[in-house]
């Protein structure tokens, strides 16, 4: 199916007295887009200042769509979740009777030959801990 492209839109915009919360509508033609204008208030007679509007009028990005680069959040959330994992594989081996230090000897060897990496599951971490515990 071939998608619809934008090709005019057009705006109105209500705006508000803030001192008698009386409104009025300015329609799309006479949206002030570049200077400033006013607008007297039909209740209170108090002139108002309408500063240039800009109206962006784009379609949303699908969730579909997401090719979106990772961002500092998303890589603090994948560390915690590994940090959680890391904790819970070295709950499950201490269980088998190995010590702290052997344990963390081992991690931290399965860290610097790549052996473990964010994003493995919690089996590919224990048994990777495992067959490296000296
Ligand atoms: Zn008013």
């Amino acid at each position: 199916m071939n998608k619809a492209q934008i090709y005019a839109s057009r705006t109105d915009v209500m705006f508000q007295c803030p001192t008698c919360d009386t409104t009025f509508v300015y329609e799309d033609e006479i949206l002030p887009t570049e200077v400033p204008t006013y607008h007297t208030c039909e209740k209170c007679n108090l002139p108002l200042f309408i500063e240039p509007l800009s109206v962006h009028v784009g379609f949303k990005k699908l969730k579909s769509d997401k090719k979106k680069p990772k961002t500092g959040e998303d890589y603090y959330k994948i560390a915690q979740d590994h940090i959680k994992l890391e904790k819970a594989a070295k709950t499950i081996i201490m269980s088998y009777g190995f010590t702290k230090s052997q344990v963390d000897a081992a991690r931290e060897y399965c860290w610097q030959m790549h052996l473990i990496n964010t994003g493995d599951s919690l089996e590919e971490v224990v048994k990777n801990i495992i067959a490296n515990i000296d």
